[in-house]
């Protein structure tokens, strides 16, 4: 299903648009707890994919994903490059593995597993890995796609009341509680974007 070059470039597309769209949301997330720049990195990263959009859409899935996830390392740089580069090329890699096709979702545990390693973080951590995980398992169960958003949304926010253990906000310690983690946060918009985009996706 995801293999459509159509729908990969529109998926592309509505992820470069929520970004751009809540950037300067995402630097406000960040700069309470971190640096600021999160909404800034990301765009770049989002940009640079979507650059290459019509070629990397051509390719089979797998190539797909480990190509966006190489550029997604090179372009958002910080803490949020490797991981999500992570994400992306591990998921390419279980898929290009897999004998046939796959379980789309236990590709995607694979490459989360893959995150927290490279992170060295858990779920609990208060980063991206505590709306992937949830996003994994409603994936897993077969919610809808409404739901796997909703999800995702409500996971980031429950980030608020967590103790940053990973990254810069760690250094805050309880004064990182009270703020939502900005990776956890473009995690769910991401992760919006994708579920509405395919809720409303019909091949032609
Ligand atoms: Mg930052």
């Amino acid at each position: 299903m995801l293999a459509e070059p159509v729908l990969l470039m529109g998926l592309i597309e509505a992820c470069r648009a929520t970004i751009a769209a809540n950037s300067e949301h995402l630097c406000a997330l960040d700069r309470a707890i971190g640096d600021g720049d999160h909404g800034t990195n990301m765009r770049r990263g989002c940009e640079a994919v979507s650059a290459e959009n019509a070629s990397v859409s051509s390719l089979p899935l797998p190539d797909a994903l480990e190509k966006i996830g190489l550029t997604l390392v090179m372009s958002i740089g910080g803490a949020a490059g490797p991981l999500y580069g992570t994400l992306l090329m591990e998921m390419g890699r279980e898929l290009r593995a897999a004998e046939e096709e796959k379980d789309f979702s236990s590709a995607l545990k694979q490459a989360i597993n893959a995150v927290a390693r490279r992170g060295r973080s858990h779920p609990g951590d208060k980063t991206l890995l505590d709306v992937l995980y949830p996003v994994q398992d409603a994936l897993a169960h077969r919610l809808p796609w409404t739901d796997i958003a909703r999800h995702a949304e409500r996971s980031a926010e429950l980030t608020a009341a967590m103790r940053a253990m990973r990254g810069r906000a760690s250094y805050l310690g309880d004064r990182s509680i009270g703020h939502v983690d900005p990776g956890a946060s473009s995690c769910a918009l991401l992760t919006t974007a994708i579920c509405r985009y395919l809720e409303e996706y019909r091949p032609v």
